[in-house]
């Protein structure tokens, strides 16, 4: 086997370690993957390190580098279908859902291709007759992207595409999961045309294979999405060297219902909120914020649609959602709804796995609502990241942005209401890098995407995106230099 790519080749791992990759949705294997680890990452580092700084890549002109990305872009709809196949198999996603990541994906490139040929560099007004000022952009260096398992491309390409657009070599480190996008869109950088050396794969557990990326003294820039405690774990890695770090790092997502909302789309969105990719979404609405007067009648809405909710596998087209990721991850979300019920929090539907035969081999877990929570319970500290919606109720405007804001994470949320002025007020109150007004889950590849508090550092999309990936060089000149004679 030869899945990791370093230097522009492709290699198999130091070690000769391989991984198995399961579809979630049955267990069938789906492929059998190189797995590396340190060593396999200092190699990679090592020839991103040399592509940065002897190679054409960072000096090649931006607009060239803006219509490789595009290339990239035309590649990826090219192979939609199947890249799409591929993600579902490795998420247990479904395909439906797929085809509209690889559509993103596309777009992503897209963006970041044009955005980079528009952008020029500032000339600045000194004030001086003899002097001129300008500043321009330079890639940061080496990047170490490591990407989680929910949107494996999707998430990649956020990173790769405004990195590469900026001029950075990097070494990806996808989740051992879910590796199958990752390895063809390296074919397809390399069929593009990208010189050897600027992309580099390496596959393998994030304690092998990614944690010596983020210690690296070679590694100038860390961008990372997933789990808070790896997040905080990677900042603490990077301190060593002062490297640059872009987190993502998830959410605990108030979806806030005032009693004039319209009843019928705001509980069909709440459920899409929520049960969407069975909740492993990080900017899944977890937490149904509900006005008292409306609290009876939405959750009884809520519960009875949710029992409904037909699970299955990624080509089963009347499924709905799908399996969890693992095995391990369905026992955290099951661990999750017990710590609930027994601090209080009243079951309304699920909260156990399905009893469908045809599901047996998946990892399956049933839409569950959680009613009756209240501050202090650690379902609504903690992310679930699974088919589990915990219920509040709040008495007036203050009390749905206290009790919507009292989390350590900040990263989206919604807010329903008829009333415009209020929706606005609402939304500027919140502590959240995205806030949806009578609407959940959309974005734009050209609006910044991130979290406040604890749910993150900078932003991907929008400029913001690129400028994660750039310096800023401030360049003086002198047009008439002479001595100044201070010291003379
Ligand atoms: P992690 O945060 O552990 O994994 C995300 C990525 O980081 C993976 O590529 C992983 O590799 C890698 N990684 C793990 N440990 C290290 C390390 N020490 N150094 C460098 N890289 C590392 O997510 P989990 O899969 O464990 O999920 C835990 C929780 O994280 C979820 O329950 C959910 O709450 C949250 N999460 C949030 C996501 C988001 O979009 N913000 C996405 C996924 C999870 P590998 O998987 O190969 O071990």
């Amino acid at each position: 086997m030869t899945d990791l790519f370093i230097g522009g080749q492709w290699t198999e791992a130091i070690d000769q370690r391989t991984r198995e990759i399961r579809c979630p949705a049955d267990g069938t294997l789906v492929a059998v993957v190189d797995e590396g680890g340190a060593k396999d990452a200092a190699e990679a580092v090592a020839a991103a390190r040399q592509a940065f700084d002897q190679g054409p890549w960072p000096r090649t002109p931006a607009a060239t580098r803006g219509d490789l990305l595009l290339r990239v872009a035309d590649l990826l709809e090219r192979d939609r279908a199947e890249l799409a196949r591929a993600e579902s198999l490795d998420t247990g996603k479904r395909l439906a859902e797929s085809e509209l990541d690889i559509d993103d994906v596309a777009a992503c490139f897209r963006y970041y291709g044009r955005l980079v040929r528009t952008e020029v560099d500032r000339e600045v007004d000194t004030g001086l007759e003899h002097a001129v000022s300008r500043v321009v952009h330079e890639p940061v260096g080496v990047c170490a992207l490591i990407t989680p398992w929910n949107y494996p491309l999707l998430q990649t390409s956020w990173k790769v595409a405004p990195a590469l657009a900026a001029g950075n070599t990097f070494v990806l480190k996808p989740s051992e999961l879910t590796p199958s996008t990752a390895i063809a869109l390296m074919r397809l950088l390399a069929e593009a045309g990208l010189p050897g050396g600027v992309a580099n794969l390496v596959l393998g557990p994030g304690a092998e294979a990614g944690a010596p990326l983020t210690d690296n003294p070679d590694v100038d820039m860390v961008s990372f999405t997933g789990g808070l405690r790896t997040g905080r774990r990677i900042m603490a890695a990077a301190s060593g060297t002062v490297k640059r770090t872009s987190l993502e790092l998830g959410g605990k997502n108030p979806n806030v219902v005032f009693a004039d909302a319209d009843f019928e789309t705001a509980v069909d969105y709440a459920l899409t909120a929520v049960f969407l990719h069975s909740g492993q979404v990080c900017s899944a609405g977890a937490r149904l914020l509900v006005e008292d007067s409306l609290h009876d009648a939405f959750v009884d809405e809520v519960v009875r649609r949710a029992r409904g909710i037909r699970l299955g596998g990624p080509f089963d087209e009347r499924a709905r959602t799908g399996p969890l990721i693992s095995a391990a991850h369905r026992s955290k979300v099951e661990a999750y709804v017990a710590a609930g019920i027994a601090e209080g929090a009243r079951l309304r539907c699920g909260g156990t796995r399905p009893d469908d035969p045809a599901l047996r081999d998946g990892f399956y877990y049933l839409p569950t609502v959680l009613d009756e929570c209240h501050s202090g319970m650690s379902v609504l500290a903690d992310e679930s990241f699974g088919p589990v919606l915990t219920v509040e109720r709040f008495a007036s405007e203050d009390e749905a942005v206290r009790l919507a804001n009292d989390t350590i994470y900040g990263l989206a949320g919604a807010v329903w209401s008829g009333d415009e002025g209020r929706a606005q007020r609402v939304a500027s109150r919140l502590r959240l890098g995205t806030v949806w007004i009578n609407d959940y889950h959309p974005y734009l590849p050209q609006a910044e995407w991130g979290g406040f508090k604890q749910s993150g550092t900078g932003r991907e999309l929008g400029p913001s995106g690129l400028a994660e990936y750039r310096e800023a060089k401030h360049i003086w000149r002198n047009t008439r230099p002479r001595p100044q004679g201070w010291f003379a």
